[in-house]
Formats: structure tokens, sequence, C-alpha cells
């Protein structure tokens, strides 16, 4: 592969109640479940991972389920919406799914010649489904009551909302590769040609848009894929020359990252594919029981007798 920033690694937002954002993304969604463990910030609360059967990248939605935390506010400098492939002629399947489960949805509408349908998450969340392109050859993880001929693929695209996008567009396009491909108002699309699947950003300019407020309900972070560690450095490099903080690489189990500030507010990362969810559980029982990092496994007891019940 090549040495370049290969489309999203992975998503992460931030939720209130844990078993109403484990029941949303397991059984309205039917994503798989993939990784229950801790923060590794913050061990008394979980961690969860939501993607495809493998757990690849491109696919993996992540959440700290705060409790208790309060609501925040989408605005400039984060990521305010997610974006789902899904098989062509599959939005009449999604809308019933969100009557039946009372899903706040809004009607079809198109974007750069493309259909989408938009819906919110139990905690506001905005998230937004596709019809995927005959190149998206991505296999899609199966339930009993979303079939493979509705499920979702894995990530379109996500949109990040600033007060000017230049700078943000600046690493997009001289840092990781990607290139304007159109532009309609004030939203420019941003894509990769180096995978072909989840290398979509969209950049929102909204000149007079408050700043964010990041809590419960909005995007943490968005994680970009590099495939190992040699060339993440590389990139650690590149970005540290720019003159912007990056962290040390961080060992998060799953995978290995770096986090960087943009200069239009979003928390971008750098994740590895290695060494990846099969790390500490086989393919089969990925999620089934909780998984911590070796300096909390000590704590385990008192960590679960302190977690919510999911099952
Ligand atoms: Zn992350």
């Amino acid at each position: 592969m090549e040495n370049r920033i290969l489309g999203i690694h992975h998503i992460t937002a931030i939720a209130g109640d844990a078993k109403r954002n484990f029941d949303f993304y397991t059984k309205v969604l039917g994503l798989r479940f993939i990784k229950r463990t801790v923060n590794f910030d913050d061990p008394g609360t979980y961690h969860f991972y939501f993607g495809d059967e493998q757990g690849s990248a491109g696919t993996i939605l992540t959440f700290f389920p705060w409790g208790n935390i309060q609501k925040g506010s989408k605005g400039a400098g984060m990521a305010t919406e997610i974006g789902y492939a899904v098989p062509k002629g599959s939005f009449d399947f999604w809308m019933k799914r969100f009557e039946t489960y009372h899903v706040p949805y809004d009607q079809p509408a198109e974007r750069f010649g493309e259909k989408y349908l938009s819906f919110t998450d139990p905690d506001g969340l905005t998230l937004e489904l596709f019809e995927a392109k005959e190149t998206d050859i991505r296999k899609p993880y199966e339930t009993d009551e979303v079939k493979a001929d509705v499920a979702t693929l894995g990530f379109y695209n996500t949109t990040l909302t600033l007060n000017s996008i230049t700078a943000t567009a600046k690493i997009l396009t001289d840092i990781f590769d990607y290139k304007l491909v159109a532009q309609e108002g004030n939203r420019y699309r941003y894509s990769t040609d180096a995978i072909a699947h989840a290398n979509v950003i969209d950049l929102l300019e909204l000149p007079s848009e408050k700043r964010a407020n990041n809590a419960g309900g909005t995007i943490h972070h968005i994680a970009f894929r590099v495939e190992n560690d040699e060339i993440q450095m590389a990139f650690r490099e590149k970005i540290a020359k720019m003159g912007l903080n990056i962290t040390p690489q961080i060992d998060r189990n799953y995978f290995h990252s770096l986090y960087f500030r943009e200069p239009g507010g979003v928390l971008f990362e750098i994740a590895t594919d290695n060494p990846g969810f099969t790390v500490d559980e086989p393919l089969e029982e990925l999620g089934k029981s909780l998984k911590l990092p070796a300096q909390y496994e000590s704590q385990r007891k008192q960590i679960e007798a302190h977690l919510v019940k999911l099952d």
C-alpha cells in the first residue's frame, strides 16, 4: 500500500447514556459491536467501538458515553456530520425503520448530485446515509433486522464546520494529499484517490458561526488512517514542520495514535492499521466481554462494578 493517508480510520463522538447509545447503534443502525473497553484516560467510563464484521478502518464509529454529560452544540471548529454509505434503494427501509424507532429524520435531499437521508441519534448527533457508488464494494455487516441489501457499508464522508476553510483545506491538500473535487455554495468537497472509500471530507464554511461546544451528542475527533507506524511518524514530522503541536505516538491498544488540532479548531488524529481489533480477542468474540488495557487489569473488579450492564 502507498505511503499516504488512506481516508478516515475512525470517528469518535460523545454520548450520554451508555445503554441507550449501545442499543441505538447495534439494534437500530445494525452495526457490529467490535470492542467493549474503557476510556483509557478515564477508566470509570466505557469506550464503545462499532463497525463492520472485521472492525475495518473506515467503518469504525466510537463513543465515550459519559452518562449525565450536558448536551453540546454544533458549531465552528468541529466535525458536525457523519455520512455512511448504504446500498442504492435502501432509503425506504431506513425511513420506515426511523418511524418505528422514533428516530428524527428529514426527507431525502440531494447534494453534489447525490441523494442523502439525514437523521439524528438519541443524543442529537447528526448522521447521514448516502446511496453508495458502484465502486463501493465493501461487505456489509448483517443483523436479524438489518440485512445486507440495506445495511451500512462504512463511512462515506464527514463534514467539518469552519469559520474559514483556508487553513484546514491546506492541511488536507498539502499534507494529506486530498484534492478539491466539488463546490456547492459554501460546501467544499475534498477527496483522496489513495483509497476507494471513506475518502471524502466536506468543509462547510460559515464565517459568523459560533464556536462549537464539545459535549454530549457532538463529535470529539476525526482519525485519519495510515498503514503503519513508519508512515505515521513521517506524517508527524510534516505536521510539526508546519508549526502545529502534535502529540507523541500514543498506544491505544488497537491502533497507535497521534493527535493535533488543525488550525480551524477540529481535533485530528492519525491512526495506524496495526495491531487491529483482534489483538486481545478472536474475530468471533469481538465486543462480547470487557477488554481492559494492561494498566487497568488489576482494577477489573472495581471497574466492572461501576459500569452499567449492556445486554
Ligand atoms: Zn480516536
